[in-house]
């Protein structure tokens, strides 16, 4: 475990002061629909307005349209987004992680296929790896990618996709073989592609972002593996680094905690002060923990341990958010409310058990967690 202390330079928190006056200009409270972290609206605009002030692909090469920046810089620029509840979902995979997986692993035609378009938001995408039944033990999936002329066949089903409606591309685990681990190899599927039927699976408080993709003789082109054959199961890996030790997930609860804690009814109240006082020190020691796994990432280490640590405890944490919010509010906050935080505090209430869930489990990132901790 190598989570070192760091703090922002002069020159990073000059990025981050003049992403809060962008922010200040361009999302004016009540302009637009609040978020929850990281499953902010889907608003393809607000994206590319990102990407045309750089705030896209920040850390992929600038060769393919990127900004040659890093780790660090793109946290602080996720921070502030994330802390206005912004419509992030539309670039927010591609951005995090099909970009980096694609730039690492990628051919030189698939980077300057891909790579420019998800730098300046034209193109979203979604995760797919998990199936009906293969979700924490993974390595078990069995949506099978065949070889045939030119490229692949794919016969099988995805569920739990992220945002499959409004993506453009998914990045997907196909089985290439019986090997466990090594019979995985990644592909990067169109989404109009024929044969791919995307369906939308209702989540409880209403959304449609949850998707289930069924494959029938869907035809891929070899020129969209990503990786070699067989290597999908390592690569999968280092992208869940990504996913796992950012600060979107200790964020989703942010913008109900904040508006919470400007009522000025609870300056009155010990018992809401104390659970405020606990909660604020918290998110101060999270922001810490990711900067420093950002630092990592920029030192070229692969913090997988680090990873699954920050995440399994920044989930309960975003949960004892919402927990403590509704403790000290007066009554059941109402999904149709007029308010958008109360909405808002609705929603999390209905959706927040699966902050723990999404990404992996809590139990699933211990057993990484031990395993890291004993082979160290
Ligand atoms: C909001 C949300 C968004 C998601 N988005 C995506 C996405 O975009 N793309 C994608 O591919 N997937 C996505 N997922 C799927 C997610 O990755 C899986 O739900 C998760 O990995 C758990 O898999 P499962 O649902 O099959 O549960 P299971 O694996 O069946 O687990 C059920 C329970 O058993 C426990 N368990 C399982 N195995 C063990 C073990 N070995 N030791 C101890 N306990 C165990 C688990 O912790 C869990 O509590 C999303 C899920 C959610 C909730």
């Amino acid at each position: 475990m190598q989570l070192e202390a760091t703090e922002l330079t002069a020159d990073e928190l000059a990025l981050q002061r003049e992403v809060r006056e962008f922010l200040d200009k361009r999302l004016e409270p009540g302009t637009y629909e609040l978020g929850l972290g990281m499953t902010g609206a889907t608003d393809p605009d607000f994206s590319r307005d990102l990407g045309a002030r750089g705030w896209l692909g920040m850390a992929l090469s600038s060769t393919y349209g990127g900004h040659d920046r890093t780790a660090v810089e793109r946290l602080i620029v996720v921070e502030e987004l994330l802390a206005r509840g912004a419509p992030v979902s539309y670039h927010w995979i591609a951005d995090r992680q099909s970009g980096p997986s694609i730039q690492k692993w990628g051919t030189e035609e698939q980077r300057q296929k891909y790579l420019p378009g998800i730098a300046s938001g034209e193109l979203s995408f979604a995760i797919g790896m998990s199936e009906p039944d293969s979700g924490s033990d993974l390595a078990s999936l069995r949506t099978k990618a065949e070889p045939t002329e030119g490229g692949w066949v794919i016969n099988g089903t995805k569920i739990w996709t992220t945002g499959a409606l409004t993506a453009t591309h998914i990045l997907a685990l196909f089985r290439t073989s019986e090997h466990k681990h090594e019979g995985l190899t990644q592909f990067i599927v169109d989404r109009n592609s024929p044969g791919l039927t995307i369906s939308p699976i209702p989540f409880i408080d209403g959304s449609r972002e949850f998707c289930e993709l069924s494959f029938e003789n869907v035809f891929i082109p070899d020129s969209e593996r990503l990786g070699d054959i067989g290597t999908g199961w390592a690569q999968n890996t280092g992208e869940l680094v990504l996913e796992r030790g950012g600060v979107d997930r200790w964020m989703s609860a942010v913008t109900i905690l904040e508006h919470w804690a400007a009522d000025p009814a609870i300056r009155d109240n010990p018992l809401a002060l104390a659970d405020l006082g606990s909660l604020a020190a918290k998110e101060w020691a999270f922001h810490g923990l990711s900067l420093s796994i950002a630092r990592m990432v920029d030192e070229g280490k692969s913090p997988v341990t680090e990873a699954a640590l920050v995440k399994e405890m920044a989930t309960r944490y975003e949960q004892d958010c919402v927990e403590a919010v509704l403790r000290h509010w007066d009554r059941a906050p109402d999904l149709t409310s007029d308010d958008p935080h109360e909405a808002l505090l609705a929603r999390a209430l209905l959706v927040s058990p699966s902050w723990s869930i999404r990404g992996g489990t809590n139990e699933i990132l211990r057993t990484i967690i031990s395993k890291g901790l004993a082979s160290a």
